[in-house]
């Protein structure tokens, strides 16, 4: 889950840039601010492991590959229809579309 919208302010409508005064508004406005930090840190939090998990994934398909791609950083050269030798993406030897569990 993504939070939405922009950071919301730390203070209410009525002061912009704070008040000494008491004022409720004020104090919903920080609740409301500090619930949507730790909201924004979950996701973060939540975005960056799936990122890891992606990453550590693709390494290991990459180091276990069967057409060795990892000389190529996760490329293999192959040959075009024309007969010249390009690098392409690696599809490591998985089919596309099917998910790996091993
Ligand atoms: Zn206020
Ligand atoms: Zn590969």
């Amino acid at each position: 889950m993504k939070t939405e919208g922009e950071r919301p302010p730390r203070f209410c409508n009525l002061h912009p840039i704070g008040t000494s005064e008491e004022c409720g508004g004020c104090a919903r406005a920080r609740e409301h601010l500090e619930a949507w930090d730790e909201h924004a840190a979950q996701s973060d939090v939540i975005a960056a492991k799936a990122h890891d998990f992606e990453r550590r994934r693709n390494r290991q398909l990459i180091e276990n590959c069967p057409m060795h791609c990892a000389e190529n950083s996760g490329m293999v050269e192959v040959l075009d229809d024309d007969g010249t030798e390009r690098l392409k993406r690696c599809d490591h030897g998985v089919p596309r579309g099917v998910a790996s569990n091993a």
